[in-house]
């Protein structure tokens, strides 16, 4: 049944008022048939099937703590006179920009500096937006040489180009963040640009990687029709400022070396958490930046089948039951241990960004139809951490990650092959040990056999190790021999954070520099990242208005 689905009356009349909102639970294995859907809700509204007025979907969940496992539907239902408020339809056509709109500088293409951009749009300002990486079209011959030719280009890769790191992802659509009617908001705009309108119900939305980036491209489109402009292999090298106030953005042409300086009064900063250069260009300068705490560890990969069978408790999945995902959190060894970014029906993917690194993620087809599911297991780290390890300073969390980064590389043979074990291997004794074959996985260019718990610092393995007992024990079948975990998943959020003033959200050394989304340290994930490029970019409103 689709969320839109309206029942028409048969023109009787009502014997009772039905609640607007019900919630309504049946087996998931029936989410198909309309009819004994129809009947559940009528049971659950107290009337007779012929009473129920019209009715919608408005959000679907799945309960899979009991066998069988149970969908929970809210529904929206008519009142007294059987007819449903029409569902608002957002105007979500971009104005065309006058001549003489205000230019506002982006850096990043990525679900952050996007949303900025629409907004920006809205607001009748022209957003220039600077791209280091390329199209979604170019950028996906640049993943293939990574996973076929183990070569990684510093501009084009999973977590640079058009779309930011979002693009080639699950595109799970989470946020922690309470705030329905924006996320609400971001969703429609998703919608409006191609995504499937199931987001707008479903309690965990997913869009898919084979999805994404005609999604990103409509979007990119739209901008530039509507008069912004989208500069793709242009890398941000310098910004200037005079007297504390931005006046310059300086960029390169990736393809030619070319140097264009531009004046600039206001600079959306959307660079993410692996703009390495960015975090060392405000070093340079001496502008303020705080260290801050990030989690790292691995990716844990499972048979899916295991996992729908552990999750769904045996029960045959059958097309009525989407591929089971976990959610596990633990305290371990005195810190967090969780699960990360867990991508059901997905791959692992070689997601560094410079050469001599070996960094791993995941993503799903909008299917999640691959035999395996992966997660990250990570450990959360304070800057006490790295520390003691030697990386000190407000980069000292960056220099950690670039250090485990260029270990597991070379364990694993100086190419993007990862080191990896198997998680029953990893677990014996107290210092594990190399396992002497490993289990197929999704990661393409392939895995060295390593023992992890010597590789990775103790801090993380120790943790590590903790954790997985303690999720072992809630799960005893997640301890299978086929599961396998491969090194490292290390760019969880950024290692630094871009300070930015709490009401006009400009950075406290540079007035008219906006940092935003992940690399400045305000999101993690595509959501809340995309909910901070249109916060930003309110803000920049604002104090347009405050001082035209
Ligand atoms: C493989 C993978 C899977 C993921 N899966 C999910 C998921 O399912 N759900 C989810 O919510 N999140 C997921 N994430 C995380 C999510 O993608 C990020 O949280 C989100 O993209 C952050 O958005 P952002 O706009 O702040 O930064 P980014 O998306 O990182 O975008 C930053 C952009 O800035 C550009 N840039 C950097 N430096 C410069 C420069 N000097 N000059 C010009 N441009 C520059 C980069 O090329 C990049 O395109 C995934 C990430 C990866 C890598």
């Amino acid at each position: 049944m689709d969320q839109n689905h309206t029942s028409n009356s048969n023109g009787m009349e009502h014997t009772s008022l039905p609640p607007r909102f019900v919630d309504v639970r049946f087996p998931a294995q029936w989410s198909s048939d309309e009819g004994r859907i129809r009947r559940v809700l009528a049971k659950s509204v107290g009337c007779q099937e012929s009473e129920l007025g019209e009715y919608r979907v408005v959000r679907k969940n799945l309960d899979a703590r009991k066998r069988p496992v149970q969908a929970v539907w809210r529904f929206e239902v008519a009142q007294a006179d059987g007819r449903l408020p029409k569902v608002h339809e957002p105007d979500l056509q971009l104005p065309a920009l006058s001549q003489d709109a205000e230019l506002v500088y982006i850096v990043g293409a990525g679900p952050a500096g996007l949303f900025a951009a629409l907004s920006l749009i809205v607001q009748g300002k022209r957003p220039i937006v600077l791209e280091r990486g390329q199209s979604v079209r170019q950028r996906r011959r640049d993943l293939v040489k990574i996973t076929r030719d183990h070569e990684v280009d510093p501009n084009s890769n999973y977590c640079f180009g058009e779309g930011g790191a979002g693009t080639y992802s699950d595109g799970k659509l989470y946020t922690r963040s309470h705030k329905r009617g924006d996320i609400r908001g971001v969703l429609e705009w998703l919608v409006h640009f191609g995504a499937d309108t199931s987001i707008l119900v479903d309690a965990h939305p997913h869009i898919g990687t084979n999805k994404l980036p005609h999604i990103i491209q409509r979007m990119r489109e739209a901008i530039c029709d509507a008069g912004g402009q989208v500069h793709f292999g242009a890398r941000l090298i310098d910004v200037q400022a005079v007297n504390g106030a931005l006046d310059a953005v300086e960029w390169e042409d990736v393809a030619t070396g070319k140097r264009n300086c531009n004046p600039a009064k206001q600079l959306i900063l959307a660079t993410g958490h692996s703009a390495r250069d960015i975090f060392e260009l405000f070093d340079t300068k001496g502008w303020a930046l705080e260290a801050k705490p990030f989690a790292m560890g691995v990716r844990i990969e499972h048979p899916q089948a295991l996992i729908d069978s552990i999750q769904y408790h045996g029960e045959e999945r059958g097309e009525a039951l989407p591929p089971a995902a976990y959610r596990l959190v633990c305290q371990a060894s005195g810190r967090g241990v969780y699960s990360f970014c867990m991508c059901p029906g997905g791959i692992v993917a070689p997601c560094a960004t410079e050469p001599e690194q070996v960094v791993t993620n995941g993503w799903s087809p909008s299917k999640r139809n691959n035999p395996h599911a992966n997660s990250g297991m990570v450990v959360q780290m304070t800057t006490d951490d790295w520390e003691v390890l030697g990386f000190k300073g407000q980069l000292g969390g960056l220099a950690f990650q670039r250090d485990v980064e260029r270990t597991c590389w070379e364990a694993a043979g100086k190419s993007q092959r990862a080191p990896a074990q198997r998680l029953l291997d990893f677990l014996t004794g107290d210092s594990g040990r190399v396992s002497k074959d490993l289990p197929p996985c999704s990661y393409v260019p392939g895995v060295v056999s390593v023992n992890l718990r010597e590789l990775l610092p103790d801090v993380i393995s120790d943790a590590l190790a903790a954790g997985l007992r303690t999720f072992g024990k809630r799960m005893p079948r997640f301890m299978d021999r086929d599961a396998i975990l491969i090194a490292p998943e290390s760019r969880t959020s950024s290692p630094v954070r871009i300070p930015r003033d709490r009401e006009s959200l400009m950075h406290p050394d540079v007035a008219g520099l906006y940092p935003c989304g992940e690399g400045g340290g305000y999101a993690g994930g595509i959501l809340s990242a995309a909910l901070d490029g249109m916060r930003v970019a309110d803000a920049v409103h604002a104090t347009q208005k405050s001082h035209p």
